[in-house]
Parts: structure tokens; C-alpha cells; sequence
């Protein structure tokens, strides 16, 4: 049982709207509103665990036989990792498929009888945590699905959107993600395009919040050279505690507390564990060091969540959305005081979005 009262979380980064159906679409996926063991997320584990809100990214997998699927991506079982990095993805087959994934939403939204609502402002975001109506921010997970002319960043715009990851892990005509590399630096290739310092300059201008996890490190200087914004790594983490390319370090942390911004501990075992072996018997203390390592680095301000449900392989122990206060005891245990749990599950999230968010 709790030793504490349930503090809701709002999180910085799932991946299951590419893993349920909606409305008329894929029948075959699992529904978001009946209680499933498949998966992290969905309505029921969500209440359970104290899930009031979310980033819900659009995913987009490479077309079928173009390119590794993102789940073949995540099995190292070896000592080190050393995946070559995943071909560019076509944008009209990547903005068919984040229509579709927008659409989903609200269909989901629409489906929900009020219990879930698309957010688009930080108060909004707050009335449902207050109300306990779960609510969904749209993220996309590389920026594939808008031309490099940026035409069709005010349309995503007009239709929720309000995070963006500049690249997953693959080159777009933006910038470079990295490679899934082990131990390995995430200095891994080129910089932005100059179609990504004005795609980055153009979200500012809307008020689009920038994500860098997933871009390597050159990219990430880049953005922090030029965005007015704060940084936000929605799920990465402490690249001192386990090498990935995936995580910051810790030159990335200081210029994300620097900038005011937050990093998402991410809950996948590949990124916690000092061997970043993909093993689920890992303590949730793993996910404790790097919490306390971030913490004392830039500051509990600067911490929040970012636990990839329906993304990534996670801790037996927290499970799925309804492990989620296990997170929360585990950092108890290891001496964050309430105020500093309760900013950690929503409050940096809200601070960040809001200074982002015009
Ligand atoms: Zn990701």
C-alpha cells in the first residue's frame, strides 16, 4: 500500500496511441478504454496508477519492408549495442500515418464521455488533473510528417499539436537522431539542416514545445543556441549512470537546467541500468540513481517523468501505468521530500509547457 497519498503524475512521454484502436480504424489493436494486460497504458491502469495526464507521441514506423520496425530495435540481449542508424522515412507516408494518429485521438476523445481531453494549455492540463479527466498533449516523435518549406506546421498546430521531437532515432531533412549505440557517445553525426534552425525558429514563433531527446549531440547544441525556449528532453536520462547514446551528458543536463527546461526520466531498463542490458528484472532503484544523479546535478526543478509506456521495456516492478506511485515511493524512499514528488510528477512539466506554450 502507499505509504503516501496518490500524487497525480502527468507524463512526459507514451507511445500508446500506435498501440490501441479507435472509432472505425485497426480493430485488431486493443481498446483504450477496456482494462488490458497487453501493454503499459490504457484508461483503467491510467486511474490506477495516478496517470492525470500525458505527452502522447505519433509514432510513425518505417513503411512495411522499408527499414527496421521500431520493436526489432530493442532487444540487445549482447554486451554492447551497436545498431547502424535507421534509413529517413518518406514525409507523405509519414504524414498520412500522423494524420491518422491525430485523428485516433480525437476520435478517442470524442469516445471518452468526458473522461479524456486533447490539451493545449497549461490550464487546461490543470482543470483535468483537478476534475480527474485525463488529458492527452500531441507530440510527434520526429517531424517527418511536416515539409521542409514548414507549410504544414500551422495545420499540426490548428490541430493540437504541441510538442515536438525534431527527429526519433533516423535523419529527416531536419536533423540527425542517433544510432541506439552502447556505450557510446551521443555525439553521432551532423547537426541541424538549415531547415531545422528554421523549423526550431518557427516553433518558437507558435509556441510549440521542442524535444531533443532522441537528436544527437550536435543537433542538441544547435537548438540550444538558437531556441528562446526551455530545453526539454521528454525521455532521456543520465548518460554518466549508463552510456547509450539515447542519454544526456552531463554538459547536455547543465544547459538544460540552465535553460530553465526539464529532462523525463525514461523507464526503459536499456537506458537505466549501468549495462543497458534489455533485462525487465531491474530494480526500480535504477530508476531512483539516475533521478538523485539529475537532481543533484541541475536541480529538482529541473527533473520530472518521461516513462515511455507502450514504448520501451520497463521494470517488472513498476509493471505498467498502474505501477506508477511505485516510482513515486521508490524516490520517497531514497529522500525527495513530498513537495519535491509532487514536482517532480506534474509541477516542472506544467512550469515548462506554460513558459513554452504561447
Ligand atoms: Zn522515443
Amino acid at each position: 500500500m502507499p505509504t503516501h497519498a496518490i500524487i497525480p503524475v502527468f507524463d512526459g512521454h507514451n507511445d500508446t496511441l500506435m498501440a490501441v484502436g479507435a472509432g472505425k480504424g485497426d480493430s485488431s489493436k486493443r481498446s483504450f478504454f477496456e482494462r488490458s494486460a497487453e501493454g503499459h497504458l490504457d484508461y483503467s491502469r491510467a486511474r490506477e496508477g495516478g496517470l492525470a495526464g500525458g505527452i502522447f507521441a505519433i509514432f510513425v514506423e518505417a513503411p512495411p519492408g522499408q527499414g527496421p520496425q521500431m520493436s526489432s530495435l530493442k532487444a540487445p540481449d549482447t554486451k554492447a549495442m551497436d545498431f547502424p542508424l535507421a534509413p529517413a522515412i518518406d514525409h507523405t507516408w509519414a504524414q498520412d500515418q500522423t494524420l491518422r494518429a491525430v485523428g485516433r485521438l480525437i476520435t478517442l476523445e470524442k469516445e471518452s464521455a468526458g473522461r479524456l481531453r486533447i490539451g493545449t494549455d497549461v490550464a487546461a492540463l490543470e482543470d483535468c488533473l483537478a476534475q480527474g479527466i485525463l488529458s492527452a498533449v500531441i507530440h510527434c516523435e520526429g517531424a517527418e510528417a511536416i515539409d521542409s518549406d514548414l507549410e504544414s506546421l500551422e495545420a499540426f498546430y490548428r490541430l493540437g499539436l504541441r510538442s515536438l521531437g525534431i527527429v526519433w532515432s533516423r535523419p529527416n531533412a531536419f536533423a540527425e537522431g542517433v544510432p541506439f549505440r552502447f556505450p557510446h557517445s551521443p555525439d553521432t553525426g551532423p547537426g541541424l539542416t538549415d531547415a531545422g534552425r528554421a523549423l526550431v525558429r518557427a516553433c518558437n514563433g507558435l509556441g510549440i514545445a521542442l524535444d531533443v531527446s532522441h537528436l544527437n549531440e550536435k543537433g542538441f547544441w544547435d537548438v540550444a543556441a538558437l531556441t528562446e525556449a526551455p530545453l526539454i528532453a521528454s525521455h532521456s536520462n543520465a548518460h554518466a549512470l549508463c552510456p547509450v547514446t539515447r542519454n544526456l551528458t552531463d554538459r547536455q543536463l547543465d544547459a538544460i537546467g540552465e535553460s530553465g527546461g526539464v529532462v523525463g526520466l525514461n523507464f526503459a531498463v536499456g537506458f537505466l541500468r549501468p549495462d543497458a542490458q534489455n533485462n525487465p528484472d531491474t530494480p526500480v532503484e535504477r530508476l531512483a540513481e539516475h533521478a538523485r544523479y539529475i537532481a543533484d546535478r541541475i536541480g529538482v526543478d529541473h527533473l520530472a517523468l518521461g516513462s515511455d509506456f507502450d514504448g520501451a521495456t520497463i521494470p517488472q516492478a513498476i509493471g505498467d501505468a498502474s505501477g506508477l506511485q511505485k516510482v513515486l515511493e521508490t524516490l520517497a524512499a531514497t529522500g525527495f521530500d513530498e513537495l519535491e514528488l509532487i514536482k517532480i510528477a506534474h509541477q516542472n512539466w506544467f512550469r515548462v509547457l506554460r513558459d513554452t506554450w504561447k
